[in-house]
């Protein structure tokens, strides 16, 4: 597909070296064992990250205290081998780098900054990023969880929800209404929360169908006393967690087209090599009808993640144009992921081919960092100036 829309001449030499090196090590470190963790419903994320950290894929786009510095479009490209491999490690390096690495980069302390970013860019302290709740996902302004003052401490009660990394995370940062003495509304911001902190419990969630290959936990708070220096002193409102996942949601318009990508080559591996009705499943119209608009949709989405990154680059992007970008690969990606697992006929439900994997990941990425009717609506108040969420 890069070849039949010609978009390996777009990107620069360093980047085509960054996608490869990555591609490299997915193929090498990580696809051997994906299914296996998959189906165990495991990942080993303490093993895994230094190396990541090596590759200098934790924090990438973010500049000094350790990070690469990369450009936007260098971390996208890097999200789309990672989840060509499964959308669970790269899952793994959002949640690591755009999201509680970027929270404590953009509305950290100098000392918070010196303490935690280093080596989470190593992948020897492990992050996580709480905001969800069980009653509060989309709507996060309604959350529950409070921060009360108690002389210079502060006091941490509540709970989280589908906090990726969260059991195995050293530090977790959490999005709580803080209420301070001389405001008349609690306002949000964002605290510090190294685990093993007494009264902060986390609890594995199992039983997944979708991201097996990546831990999700659930963080409760009850009484927990920080000091004073937890909250990020930057971070004020709603804005702040908000801006972190639009850094995130940026990875997936790159992200999601890896795991379509990686669909579409085993379908057509498959569609080559196996016989129906006496000749090749690929030499059928319909099968060709199939991989021709998947190919099509496959393109148009990365020459579209391509322009946004660019964007981004120059720092011309706005939040519709990320909301854009990440409907759009999310929603094509799942739609050829099923459609390829039809190609694979029964052995298309097995874990011995990547497609169903991917097509069951690809409902959580659909779902996370703002559902696709979420980015509709954003969409639509952009196009209408009429606001649906209120
Ligand atoms: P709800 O908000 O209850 O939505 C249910 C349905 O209602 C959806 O279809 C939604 O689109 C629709 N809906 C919502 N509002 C409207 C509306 N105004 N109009 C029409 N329809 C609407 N969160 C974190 O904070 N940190 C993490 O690390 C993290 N990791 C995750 C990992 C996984 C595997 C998953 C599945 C989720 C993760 N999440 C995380 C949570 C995720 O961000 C939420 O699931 C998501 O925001 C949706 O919230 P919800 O599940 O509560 O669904």
């Amino acid at each position: 597909v890069e070849e039949l829309f010609a978009i390996d001449p777009l990107l620069s030499p360093e980047e085509r070296e960054i996608r490869d090196t990555v591609a490299a090590f997915g193929e090498r470190r990580l696809r051997p064992h994906i299914a296996d963790w998959f189906e165990e419903g495991t990942f080993p994320a303490r093993e895994i990250a230094p190396e990541l950290g090596k590759l200098g894929l934790l924090g990438m786009h973010l500049e000094g205290y350790g990070c690469a510095g990369a450009s936007a479009t260098a971390y996208g490209l890097a999200c789309q081998e990672l989840e060509a491999v499964d959308s669970g490690v790269r899952s793994m390096v959002s949640v690591q780098g755009s999201l509680a690495m970027t929270a404590i980069h953009f509305y950290g302390s100098e000392e918070q900054k010196q303490r935690y970013l280093p080596a989470m860019a190593a992948g020897e302290t492990i992050g996580c990023f709480g905001l969800t709740e069980p009653d509060y996902g989309s709507n996060p302004g309604g959350m529950r969880t409070r921060a009360r003052r108690d002389g210079d401490d502060w006091v941490l009660n509540g709970s989280k929800m589908w906090i990726t990394n969260g059991a195995v995370a050293d530090v977790a940062v959490v999005w709580a209404y803080a209420e301070e003495p001389g405001q008349d509304r609690p306002r949000v911001r964002g605290f510090l929360v190294p685990a093993g902190t007494p009264g902060f419990t986390t609890r594995e969630i199992h039983r997944k169908l979708s991201l097996r290959a990546s831990l999700t936990a659930a963080l409760d708070f009850d009484d927990v006393r920080l000091p004073a220096d937890a909250v990020l002193p930057e971070s004020r409102g709603l804005s702040s967690p908000l801006a972190c996942l639009s850094e995130a949601r940026f990875g997936i318009v790159f992200g999601a087209l890896g795991a379509a990508r990686d669909c579409l080559a085993a379908a057509i591996d498959y569609a080559r090599t196996r016989e129906v009705f006496d000749k090749p499943l690929a030499g059928y119209q319909l099968t060709q009808a199939k991989l021709a608009d998947m190919a099509l949709e496959l393109g148009k989405g990365q020459l579209l993640a391509l322009h946004l990154g660019r964007l981004k680059d120059r720092h011309e992007i706005t939040g519709e144009q990320i909301s854009a970008g990440k409907l759009n690969s999310t929603r094509e990606a799942i739609a050829i992921a099923r459609e390829c697992r039809t190609i694979l006929g029964a052995n298309g439900i097995t874990l011995d081919y990547p497609v169903l994997r991917h097509a069951n990941n690809l409902e959580s990425v659909l779902t996370y960092e703002g559902t696709a009717e979420v980015h509709q609506l954003i969409l639509g108040k952009a196009l209408t100036d009429a606001d649906a969420f209120r």
